[in-house]
């Protein structure tokens, strides 16, 4: 028998055997908290009967139609709804089937509408593993040792990372954006920059919300330059920050919104949404690929986004996030190996820090462990792999939250004794 190739690595031990809700179940039929959701996909839970219903239906009446050849229902109906949930503005949609696809797509007309090239990414950032998407991350050298040369035209960016400097947010927003401001100077003039691209929590490189002063910052500037900013919503898009969208707090807009993950409930799919203007600018033929706007995958975010207004569901992300960095704040305050606990809604990180300052990567990885072995599931994140994250589906329940709390506590406690 074909073995699986050793390159790949196992967050957690569990082989699935079924989801449902928030909860996974392994062959054994033992059950868990799952707080993983799929890396942020599943944000109506583990088979919405919603979902399954939609999906179902369109597996027996048309499975896939390729959009740029022959429209279907399910898009046209799904473009129709964003139109709904998108800042207005934004009006015209792209489909394609994974986060980088999208970044990619981003890029692409990025490039196109404004004929220049450079893309300026944040310090610490992450957009995907194609080598596009892969050249804009940083988060760590994983994604890129040994793989370059990358997509050239990359210039890097701090992001306001508060904790590791022990500042604080204004002193690291300050910092950020004079950063962000020598570049255009010493190594991107505006002539030749296209675009900046941002995360509104800082998700793989360890879970840290772009406080709103940054976002606003970056909105200036890009104005001022004609440069385009780029909102990667592919882990914050859909209600998981506690707003619809993660950049909504700073009260900007974006010029073009990438979104992915929790939009259809775990079927590939994603988009990019950018005002009619910028779109009409894309040369014909430039974007497109074969599964990109699958019809099963487009019934099943209709199906989501409909589960996300009908059960109020970004509402609930803000309250049980907040439940949830309480209870978690609890526990980082009788181990002081929990240096920080941050996030927005249900993106929550715990970062793992010594008595140096230092990133504690062992603790957090033997935390995990420990976690999983009581049945929560939960990942990783950061440059070090030292923050803890918890990203449940935002259907989770104040009852699922505090089963969640208590096993973390007592997985911290045995890990990390006072
Ligand atoms: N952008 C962000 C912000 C992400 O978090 C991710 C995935 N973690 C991606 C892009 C890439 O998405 P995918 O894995 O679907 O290609």
């Amino acid at each position: 028998m074909a073995e699986l190739s050793p390159v790949l690595k196992q967050a957690t031990p569990v082989l699935a055997a079924r989801g449902e809700g928030v909860h996974l179940f392994d062959e054994q039929d033992r059950r868990y908290l799952d707080f993983t959701a799929g890396i942020g996909v599943t944000s109506t839970g583990h088979c919405h009967p919603r979902v399954v219903e939609a999906a179902q239906r369109q597996v027996g009446t048309l499975i896939h139609g390729q959009y740029t050849t022959v429209m279907h229902r399910p898009l046209l109906e799904l473009t129709d709804r964003l139109g709904e949930v998108l800042p207005s503005g934004l009006d015209r949609v792209f489909y394609s089937n994974s986060g980088s696809e999208a970044v990619e797509a981003a890029v692409r007309l990025a490039r196109q509408a404004t004929g220049r090239q450079n893309v300026i990414a944040c310090q610490g950032g992450f957009h995907g593993r194609t080598m596009g998407a892969g050249a804009l991350t940083s988060s760590g050298t994983k994604v890129r040792a040994g793989i370059g040369p990358m997509m050239p035209g990359v210039v890097f960016t701090p992001f306001p990372e508060a904790y590791r400097h022990g500042w604080s947010e204004a002193e690291a927003v300050r910092f950020a954006l004079a950063e962000f401001d020598r570049l255009l100077v010493t190594v991107s003039a505006p002539v030749d920059t296209a675009a900046v691209i941002v995360e509104p929590v800082l998700g793989e490189g360890g879970y840290i919300p772009a406080p709103p002063e940054f976002l606003t910052g970056l909105r200036e500037r890009a104005d001022r330059h004609g440069i385009l900013l780029i909102a990667d919503e592919v882990q914050t898009g859909v209600g998981r920050t506690g707003t619809f969208w993660g950049h909504e707090r700073a009260g900007i807009t974006p010029d073009i919104l990438i979104t992915a993950k929790g939009l259809a409930s775990g079927f590939p799919l994603s988009a990019i949404a950018a005002p009619e203007e910028l779109m009409g600018r894309a040369w014909p033929g430039s974007q497109g690929g074969t599964y990109g706007g699958n019809a099963v995958a487009a019934a099943a975010a209709l199906a989501t986004l409909d589960v996300v207004r009908d059960e109020g569901l970004v509402d609930n992300a803000a309250e049980q996030g907040s439940r949830l960095r309480e209870g978690l704040r609890k526990v980082a305050a009788e181990h002081p190996v929990i240096g920080d606990v941050r996030g927005l809604g249900v993106m929550v990180g715990n970062e793992f820090t010594t008595p140096e300052g230092t990133p504690d990567t062992e603790t957090a990885a033997r935390a995990h462990r420990a976690a999983a072995e009581r049945g929560l599931l939960l990942l990783t994140c950061g440059p070090h792999g030292n923050v803890v994250r918890m990203i449940p589906p935002l259907i989770v329940t104040a009852e699922q939250v505090d089963e969640a709390v208590g096993l973390w506590a007592d997985a911290v406690a045995e890990v990390a004794p006072r």
